[in-house]
């Protein structure tokens, strides 16, 4: 039995805690608002488990309900980008133990519905986006302690020698950023190209880098942000405020364009331009979170008679995929560190979130101690 876990099947009972107490998180309290409250210690149930959380980030989607953009209820602790450390278990969850270093995906499927077992657990419960728990429909882990729902689909023990800033990016913008090369299908030899490179943007030029793309077109208009793109895999750099990355695209593929187009920022321009430099039978993969209408010109979409594809993906998660994800960086084949542009305490949370969503000081991602 391997000394960092517990064998399937045996149970470890949690220790009952002497005094529940209460812990700060980051709370959502009406539009513009997003405040540290003192709240009560979650308390678990048989298939949860306890975490405490020694590392978490913001993410663009919280932004949005940070702008009332997204809905979610008054009193909701923010955060769905949790590493931390077992502190309870519930009595049904075997093959963890407490103290165990552990990751959780932002989308926490139950892996036992119909969607999960059907393999689409982000959609969990079969509803849409239903897989996506933490800081939307449960609290979420911009705060000291976070209950973990399914414990045993979810808990993901970080491997030794990986810290917690390394794997940050696991739970959601490195699962959703090469989820964007994997659902396109990237091939060895491909052309890339990728609209946008905040940070899921870059996660997708890794990702592409990592599937084989030999050539990888990197959108943005902030010259920082290309100059990470270089850094992480990209080939071409295209600033969209000094040049038409349409028109840029189709002349360095010889008016033939680009087999996977990725979309990574969830605009309607933007969307538009991935079909404008896709090749007959490409590929249109999309991450981006849109609001309003989307239109599809049909000009560009020749008529609907393109063979062209449209996939749509929702970060994935779960033990089995942050697993993966942090083998990656064991090995080594890619760093993601250098994202990490800004580090907090969660008492300054709030400053974090106004640096963050007015993307000031040329911030990625933040990284936050509770
Ligand atoms: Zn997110
Ligand atoms: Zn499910």
């Amino acid at each position: 039995m391997p000394e960092t876990g517990v064998a399937p099947g045996e149970v470890m009972l949690p220790g009952p805690r002497k005094t529940r107490g209460t812990m700060k998180a980051a709370v959502f309290v009406e539009k513009d608002r997003i405040v540290l409250e003192e709240k009560p210690i979650p308390s678990i149930g048989p298939t949860d488990a306890l975490l405490r959380v020694t590392l978490t980030t913001i993410c663009g989607t919280d932004v949005h309900i940070l702008k009332g953009e997204y809905p979610v209820a008054r009193g909701l602790t923010i955060g769905h980008e949790p590493v931390g450390v077992i502190e309870e278990l519930g009595a049904a969850v075997t093959g963890y133990r407490i103290g165990q270093r552990v990751i959780v995906g932002a989308i926490t499927p139950c892996g036992q519905c119909y969607a999960c077992l059907g393999g689409h657990p982000s959609q969990c419960g079969g509803k849409a986006i239903g897989g996506w728990r933490f800081g939307n429909t449960i609290d979420g882990c911009q705060a000291e302690y976070v209950c973990v729902p399914n414990a045993m689909a979810n808990l993901a023990p970080i491997p030794d020698g990986l810290t917690d800033e390394q794997v940050l990016m696991c739970p959601d913008i490195m699962s959703t950023g090469f989820s964007g090369a994997e659902s396109g299908h990237v091939r060895i030899g491909d052309t890339v190209a990728i609209f946008a490179q905040g940070p899921i943007g870059l996660c997708v030029t890794v990702g592409a880098k990592l599937s084989g793309a030999a050539q990888i077109f990197a959108v943005d208009t902030l010259p920082q942000r290309l100059a990470m793109a270089r850094s992480l895999g990209a080939h071409v750099l295209i600033n969209a405020g000094q040049q038409d990355p349409v028109q840029t695209i189709l002349e360095r593929t010889s008016g033939r364009g680009v087999d996977v187009a990725i979309e990574a920022l969830g605009r309607q321009e933007t969307f538009e331009s991935c079909l404008r430099v896709l090749r007959p039978g490409g590929t249109l993969s999309s991450l981006g979170v849109y609001s309003g209408k989307l239109g599809l010109p049909v000009d560009a979409f020749a008529a609907g008679l393109g063979d062209h594809t449209i996939v749509t993906t929702l970060c994935p998660g779960g033990k089995e995929r942050m697993r993966r994800l942090m083998s990656i960086l064991a090995s080594g084949r890619t760093d993601l560190r250098p994202l990490v542009t800004h580090r907090f305490q969660l008492d300054q949370i709030e400053t974090a979130y106004d640096l963050f969503a007015n993307q000031r000081d040329g911030v990625l991602k933040v990284a936050i101690t509770p």
